[in-house]
């Protein structure tokens, strides 16, 4: 992991004449270098969870965070007003889960208050939905993505390690007894050896609920570092099983949309698949991502952070602090390069990451 740039060498970036050139020129919108505009957030809030979910970390946990590291919501609604003056229109609060974090619906009040802020949405394992649905759509969060990978009791506390999926089912309930939750996406992760026997009931349930359920292809962002392209259970085999009981129609791919959308010929409902690995979707990838602890990562990818943090804390205005993620942004990645010889998984996980 590379260290920030900023605080070493004062005008570092901003003094440098090509980065006058691009902040006169984008002052509006974020680019990357390879003139993507960047308008995406994924902002973490938390690394913890309750869940153990063995895609994605130990059955012991992790070493958290410490709550000093973690960006207050004061720093983190100072840097989400710098970002949404540079076109960032889309906020997605993450985790680990992210309502593990005290208080969240205050921060997701204080972020729907941005001037300029589109939207508001948040990623959840649905464990607290129960409790929180209520105010965090009365704080201003008006779309919500909640991780199911099994309908099965027996088998979501094998893949979990918690016992709790009537909660979670009770949690999504609540959530689409609010007309302004919808629509609701239900992501499960596409394992092979896993997942083959949920497809079908998955494909039942979007037709029976007010629910668009997406797989998305298992990731190298795993804990243990024991992925391999051999546990990937493809967005086009999982279709392709589905289309044979309930024939799907394709929808036309919305620009740098990570998924790809059928509805059931017979009008029943939508199905969606993130296919990351089998079909990336990098080319007019339009995302950053910020972790609990104030690092920018460009990519979900990414083998560098720059640390915004340090500048936050550090006693930069607000145009320092915009000059760093212009000159963090401007080399984001074109690609993530899973299956390239020589890809290297981050040492960060996806817990500390966020979806
Ligand atoms: S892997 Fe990186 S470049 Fe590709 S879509 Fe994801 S964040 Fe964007």
């Amino acid at each position: 992991m590379v260290g920030s740039a900023y605080p070493s060498a004062p005008g570092g970036f901003a003094g440098r004449p090509c980065y006058r050139r691009v902040i006169a020129a984008a002052r509006t919108q974020l680019l990357d270098g390879h003139g993507r505009a960047i308008s995406d957030l994924r902002l973490s809030v938390t690394d913890r969870c309750g869940f153990r979910c063995r895609y994605c970390m130990p059955a012991e946990g992790m070493r958290w965070l410490d709550r000093a590291d973690l960006l207050t919501f004061e720093e983190i609604e100072r840097l989400m007003r710098v970002l949404v003056q540079m076109g960032i229109r889309d906020v997605r609060l993450t985790g680990g889960e992210p309502l593990v974090r005290r208080q969240l619906p205050r921060l997701a009040a204080m972020l729907a208050a941005i001037p300029g802020l589109h939207e508001l949405a948040l990623t959840t394992n649905g464990y607290q939905l129960e409790r929180d649905a209520h105010a965090l759509i009365h704080a201003g969060v008006t779309r919500f993505n909640v991780s199911v990978d099994s309908l099965q009791r027996e088998r979501f506390s094998e893949m979990t390690r918690r016992d709790v999926l009537d909660k979670v089912l009770r949690g999504l309930a609540t959530l689409a007894s609010f007309p302004q939750a919808h629509p609701i996406k239900v992501n499960a992760v596409a394992m092979r050896g896993f997942t083959e026997t949920e497809v079908i009931p998955f494909a039942r349930f979007a037709r029976e609920h007010p629910y668009e359920v997406r797989f998305i292809e298992f990731m190298p962002l795993d804990a243990d570092h024991a992925w391999t392209p051999d546990d990937v259970l493809s967005g086009e085999e999982i279709r392709a099983a589905i289309h044979a009981v309930y024939p799907l129609e394709p929808e036309p791919r919305t620009p740098s949309a990570t998924a790809r959308t059928f509805r059931f010929a017979d009008g029943r409902g939508r199905i969606g698949f993130i296919n990351p690995v089998s079909e990336p979707f990098c080319a007019d990838c339009n995302r950053i991502r910020v972790t609990a602890d104030g690092q920018l990562r460009t990519c979900l990818f990414s083998l560098r952070e720059t640390d915004l943090r340090a500048v936050l804390r550090g006693g930069a205005d607000d145009d320092e602090l915009e000059a760093v993620v212009r000159g963090a942004v401007w080399r984001k990645e074109l690609k993530h390069h899973i299956g390239d010889p020589g890809f290297v998984q981050p040492d960060r996980t996806m817990s500390a990451i966020g979806g």
